[in-house]
């Protein structure tokens, strides 16, 4: 027999006696020693806490039929804390921090019957768009080293996409998820903001971060967001809305579904290639059934100067807990207590995240704040109010994830805006707070992967993994393997 790959011949391998969880986390773990080297996916691997989860699921025997992901292994983004292993968010200043408690979403995916194996790259504090930004050197994307896998979850897709784990989580902001899912050609989805539970994950910009899965196809990233959605009394932004049955909303039939087309964004700064396989997907997905509106989304040009405003103003405020008092990492030998924050906070950070805190700082400060501040959270409404609008017409919108394929590391690390472009299709979603899907949708003349994305009702994941599900029965992108 393969070796088993997704979800479902994991836990049917399993239960059938035909292989057992720790021959999965085994294989998995030999898998990431092979192919790791080069792709620098993992920051820090739990070897023996795996093994050692992975026997006990094997003598759990009157457990297995309650364990929807029985065996799983899975990497876990590095800002998402894990009781005593180390959490580092890609940053210096977080190098040695060991979190005392585990988020909301690891207990719920061991409460499954998953088994983390290792913690993933990120850009530092999740700041980023090509993993280049994490302290610890850049994640390679698996389908062309000399390319970045996206970000900031690039090391959470990379791994999936490589195959040296079926799963993954990342965090998504303004794209985090999508963005480098969809450069790396595996599925990755931002649930509706208040789906999961943000316990444990650590800050970046609140009123935006939501938690979400990456897997190679739909139907595994659907039941990875059954395990971790839902109310959390410790997060008092998680929805207390009901989760439905997401594998229930896998039919396949699209008939009569509407997708919102914003043909009017589609114009500068995407790449031809990117145009063209979005297209192709739409005609595919009408031949389906579906059919095609054209919507606008009139404010939608603002999302990422918006994105900008609010992510930073609220990094800023976030990040002034890394004092050197409380957490991780102190500046030695200051004179004073104001030298030790300045010292601790000049050294700590990354220029990528001093960037942010700076205009973060300076957005909320007395006189700007009416300006910058005010003005961007009225113009996001604006933004939300426009998703909003278009989905009273259409049923999903879609539109491609990133304007381009992966590009080439060292391309934008030394112009900023450049990098922020990267999440022109990604941010207006977040602002909106809205799930989001991406699917593969192609590859480019240089074999890199290209994604669709599908943006839905709030609290309405179902429809969007409906129809990405759909869609990747006919397309089989997602079958697609990296030659790494
Ligand atoms: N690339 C975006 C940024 O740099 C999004 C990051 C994220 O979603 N965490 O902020």
């Amino acid at each position: 027999m393969s070796v088993p790959t997704n979800i479902r011949e994991i836990t049917e391998a399993i239960r059938g006696g035909h292989t057992s969880a720790v021959e999965i986390c085994r294989e998995t773990l030999a898998r990431i020693e092979q192919r790791d080297g080069d792709l620098h996916a993992f920051l820090t691997l739990e070897a023996s806490a795996a093994l050692e989860r992975a026997a006990d699921l094997d003598r759990r025997r009157s457990d297995w039929d309650r364990l929807p992901l029985l065996g799983v292994p899975v990497a876990i983004k590095d800002n998402i804390c894990t009781a005593g292993v180390r959490t580092t968010a890609g940053s210096r200043l977080l190098e040695h921090y060991e979190p005392p408690y585990d988020a909301t979403v690891l207990e719920r995916l061991v409460a499954a019957g998953a088994v983390p194996v290792g913690k993933t790259n990120c850009d530092e504090f999740a700041m980023g768009s090509s993993t280049e930004n994490s302290a610890f050197g850049p994640t390679r994307n698996p389908w062309s080293l000399d390319r970045t896998p996206g970000g900031s979850s690039g090391g959470s897709a990379a791994a999936v996409a490589a195959r040296m784990v079926p799963l993954a989580l990342g965090s998504d902001t303004g794209g985090s998820v999508r963005q480098p899912a969809a450069l790396c050609g595996v599925v990755g989805l931002k649930p509706t903001y208040g789906r999961v539970s943000r316990y444990g994950l650590i800050a970046f910009a609140s009123s935006l971060d939501q938690i979400g899965p990456i897997a190679t196809n739909v139907a595994d990233t659907a039941a990875t967001l059954q395990a971790i959605a839902g109310a959390d009394p410790r997060d008092a932004t998680c929805t207390l809305a009901e989760v439905p049955d997401f594998a229930a909303a896998l039919t396949g039939d699209i008939r009569g579904l509407r997708i919102g087309v914003p043909r009017s964004l589609l114009a500068d700064g995407v790449d031809p290639q990117v145009t063209a396989a979005f297209d192709n997907a739409l005609e595919m997905l009408e031949r389906e059934g579906a059919s095609l509106v054209e919507i606008t989304l009139p404010h939608n040009q603002h999302a990422v100067a918006v994105y900008y405003m609010v992510g930073t103003a609220e990094a800023s405020s976030n990040l002034a807990r890394y004092d050197g008092v409380r957490y991780g990492f102190r500046a030695e030998r200051s004179e004073s207590l104001a030298r030790m924050y300045e010292r601790t906070r000049d050294e700590g950070f990354g220029a990528e995240v001093k960037r942010r805190i700076m205009l973060g700082t300076y957005m909320l400060s007395a006189g700007y704040y009416d300006a910058y501040y005010v003005k961007a959270q009225q113009v996001r409404t604006l933004i939300r109010r426009d998703y909003e609008d278009a989905l009273t017409q259409a049923d999903v919108i879609a539109m491609p994830t990133s304007p381009t394929p992966a590009f080439p590391l060292g391309e934008r690390v030394a112009d900023p805006l450049q990098m922020y472009l990267a999440d022109v299709f990604t941010v207006g979603a977040s602002l909106a707070g809205l799930p989001s899907i991406t699917v593969p949708c192609g590859l480019s003349a240089e074999t890199l992967p290209i994604g669709l994305q599908l943006i839905g009702r709030a609290l309405d994941e179902a429809t969007v993994l409906r129809a990405a599900d759909a869609y990747e029965r006919m397309a089989r992108y997602s079958r697609l393997e990296p030659a790494c």
